[in-house]
């Protein structure tokens, strides 16, 4: 079993409320979710953020992003819009050291983040 919590999930040795897997990505909800619709994009793949990707990773890395733009659609955000952000390190306050992307939407957000 994986120590890294979100290939647990991937495993299925931990639930998560998934919404889409393909053989690269799982999309599933944020447990303690920070607006209306608030889904992590994954890749299936343990990389521990954006920062340890490689150029060999644009196709996983498109693959995430459209993904977003999916989850954000079938979640009618497309016209209102939302929000991709994926925390790298400590200064942006990553607590899951497995890269995600979180789309957020469903409300109004301010910008700049705190
Ligand atoms: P970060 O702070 O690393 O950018 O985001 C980690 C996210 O993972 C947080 O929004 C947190 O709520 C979410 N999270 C942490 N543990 C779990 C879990 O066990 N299941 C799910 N679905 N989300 C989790
Ligand atoms: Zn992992």
């Amino acid at each position: 079993m994986s120590a890294c919590l979100f290939c647990r999930i991937v495993e299925g040795t931990i639930p998560a409320d998934i919404l889409f897997q393909d053989d690269q990505a799982l999309a599933f909800r944020d447990i303690n979710p920070q607006a209306p619709v608030h889904v992590l994009v994954i890749p299936k793949r343990h990389v521990p953020s954006l920062q340890d990707s490689a150029n060999e990773d644009r196709d996983l890395l498109a693959r995430l992003l459209l993904l977003c733009k999916e989850v954000a659609h079938r979640h009618g955000l497309a016209d209102s819009g939302y929000r991709v952000v994926t925390n790298v390190g400590r200064d942006a306050g990553q607590t899951v050291s497995h890269m995600h992307l979180h789309v957020l939407g469903g409300r109004h957000m301010s910008w700049p983040p705190g």
